[in-house]
C-alpha cells in the first residue's frame, strides 16, 4: 500500500476524480472504433485467406483445362482410328484377320469409353472449381465493401471526437502537472488495472465501492460527511488499494 495519501487534499481529490472521468470517456471513444478495427482486421485476414484460395483455384482450373484439351485430342484420335478400322471391315477376309480386327475394334472402343468418362469427370470437376472461384470472388467483393464501410465509420468517429480527445488529453496533462510524477503515474497504473475505477466512493459510510470490503474504523473516521474540509485527505482502501472519496465531498 502506498502511503502518500497524506497531503492530498480535497481540491486534488476532485482533480483525480476528474482525471478518471476523462480517462473513462477516452476509453469509451476509443472503444467505439476499437470494435470497428477488430471487425476490419478479421475481414482483412479473411480476405488474405480468400486470395490464397483464389490463386489455388485458378491454378487448378488452368491445369484441368490443359488436361481436358489433351483428352479431347486423344478422343478425336481414337474416333478417327475407329472410323478407319470400320471402313477396313470389308477388306478383312480370313477368319484370323476377322478375329484380330474384332479385338482391335473392342480395345479401341474400350479406350474411347474410358476417355469419354474421363472427360466427363474432368468437366464436372472444372464446373465445381469454377463455381467455387465465383463464390470466392463474390465473398471478397462483399468483404471489400464491408471494409470500406468500416473505414468510413472509423474515420467519421475519429473526426467527430477529434476535438474532444484533444481536450481530454490536454486537461489530463494539466491535471497531471499539479501532482508529483510518482503519484500520477501510480494513479494511471491503477486506472488501467481497475479499468477506470482507481478512485471510488465510500458506500454507506463504511464500505469501499471498488471491492465491497468494510473499511477499518481508522479509515472510517477519516471519511465522512461532517469532516471539516481542511481535514479531508485522500485515503486508500487497504484491501484493493483503490483511492476513496466520500460522495458528498464532490458536491
Ligand atoms: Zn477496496
Amino acid at each position: 500500500m502506498i502511503s502518500f495519501g497524506t497531503g492530498i487534499r480535497l481540491d486534488k481529490i476532485k482533480k483525480l476524480v476528474e482525471y478518471q472521468n476523462l480517462y473513462n470517456r477516452e476509453q469509451e471513444i476509443r472503444k467505439k472504433y476499437q470494435d470497428e478495427e477488430k471487425k476490419m482486421d478479421k475481414l482483412l485476414a479473411d480476405n488474405a485467406t480468400l486470395v490464397a484460395r483464389k490463386n489455388d483455384l485458378e491454378m487448378i482450373i488452368y491445369a484441368t483445362q490443359k488436361k481436358l484439351e489433351e483428352e479431347q485430342q486423344k478422343k478425336l484420335q481414337l474416333e478417327q482410328r475407329l472410323k478407319e478400322l470400320d471402313e477396313n471391315k470389308d477388306k478383312v477376309k480370313i477368319t484370323r484377320q476377322i478375329k484380330t480386327w474384332e479385338k482391335e475394334m473392342e480395345t479401341l472402343q474400350q479406350d474411347l469409353n474410358m476417355i469419354i468418362h474421363q472427360i466427363d469427370y474432368e468437366t464436372h470437376k472444372q464446373t465445381d472449381t469454377m463455381e467455387e472461384l465465383n463464390q470466392v470472388n463474390a465473398k471478397m467483393l462483399e468483404n471489400d465493401a464491408k471494409i470500406k464501410a468500416l473505414r468510413e465509420t472509423i474515420a467519421a468517429i475519429e473526426a467527430k471526437h477529434k476535438d474532444e480527445l484533444t481536450y481530454i488529453l490536454e486537461t489530463q496533462k494539466n491535471i497531471a502537472s499539479e501532482f508529483d510524477v510518482s503519484v500520477i503515474e501510480y494513479f494511471i497504473l491503477l486506472l488501467r488495472k481497475t479499468k477506470g475505477q482507481a478512485i471510488v466512493s465510500v458506500l454507506d459510510g463504511d464500505t469501499c465501492s471498488g471491492c465491497y470490503t468494510i473499511l477499518p474504523t481508522v479509515i472510517q473516521g477519516e471519511i465522512g460527511p461532517n469532516l471539516p474540509e481542511e481535514e479531508i485527505e485522500l485515503q486508500q482502501c487497504p484491501h484493493c488499494f483503490r483511492f476513496l472519496y466520500y460522495p458528498q465531498w464532490l458536491d
